[in-house]
């Protein structure tokens, strides 16, 4: 059984073109959790006409996005003509390989009207193999995401990426890794398998989690030791409705600037040459 290294919580971030983000890492206390870079939960909240903001034309290159939406609707534009909706449940995973640009902007509803909008947004690092690989879209709509419920129905788990309760993902991922998004009830208790050599945390989105002792709340994260090979977690009074990821290391350099993800200083001023000449086209 894996115990817990830490209890961290999510720091208030102001992204895109001005909304606000829990962001548990990267921060001071928490650089990186190998192979994931970030982790944002996009405020949630109830806008009014013409207060939703999205991140407008941006660069991506040498590693992946996964935007999750929980509530409401994104609309996605790419510089290779793609375009897409990511509504309550869907999941895009973007593995941005050699580089796009892309916006990701609230639904025109939304923006015209208002609405809710909560969702969130995971960076997985690619290994130095695929960073420059053809960028390549998995959009997986809610209905074809499997969900598993534990024999006694207190355990629901959404398996995003990875296997969970004898279901497994249709998405597929790059190096091995585990995206579960969990709903416990009051007073249950859930086992999950992660090989021993993976990182593992919870990111909790309501409720609260206890495992070997210590509890997580909303916007916290819970970072486990690389000492065992499964999580296990319970709940109290109330129950929890949170995120368990895990992922096997890369254990290679990492040289970040930004909206580039690369190995070392001169591949990253490479990228930064290849967007000035408009190497990465344009939308
Ligand atoms: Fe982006």
């Amino acid at each position: 059984m894996r115990t817990v290294a830490s209890v961290i919580t999510a720091s208030r971030v102001k992204e895109g073109a001005g909304f606000y983000v829990r962001r548990p890492f990267p921060t001071r206390e928490l650089d990186r959790i190998d192979p994931f870079l970030l982790l944002d939960h996009m405020e949630p909240n109830d806008l009014g006409p013409g207060e939703a903001e999205g991140a407008p034309d941006h660069p991506h290159r040498g590693f992946e996005t996964v935007t999750y939406m929980l509530e409401g609707t994104m609309v996605h534009k790419d510089s290779a003509g793609n375009k897409g909706r990511i509504s309550s449940g869907d999941v895009q995973w973007m593995t941005a390989g050699s580089g796009v640009i892309h916006s990701e902007m609230p639904s025109e509803e939304i923006q015209r009207k208002g609405g809710r909008l909560n969702g969130l947004q995971l960076w997985v690092n690619l290994p130095q193999r695929d960073k420059m690989m053809a960028p390549r879209y998995q959009d997986t709509l809610a209905e074809s995401i499997p969900v598993a419920d534990s024999p006694d129905k207190s355990v629901k788990v959404k398996v995003i990426a990875g296997e969970s309760l004898g279901q497994s993902a249709v998405i597929q991922t790059r190096t091995p890794i585990i995206y579960l998004h969990v709903k416990m009830m009051a007073d249950a208790a859930f086992e999950q398998p992660i090989p021993a050599s993976f990182n593992a945390f919870i990111f909790v989105l309501s409720g609260q989690v206890t495992s070997g002792g210590q509890t997580a709340s909303s916007d916290q994260l819970m970072l486990f030791n690389q000492d065992g090979d499964k999580v296990s977690v319970s709940t109290a009074s109330t129950g929890a409705d949170f995120l368990l990821v895990a992922g096997e290391p890369l254990n290679e350099p990492v040289s970040r600037y930004g909206p580039f993800v690369m190995n070392t200083k001169s591949e990253i001023m490479q990228a930064i040459d290849d967007f000035n000449e408009g190497k990465f086209g344009q939308i």
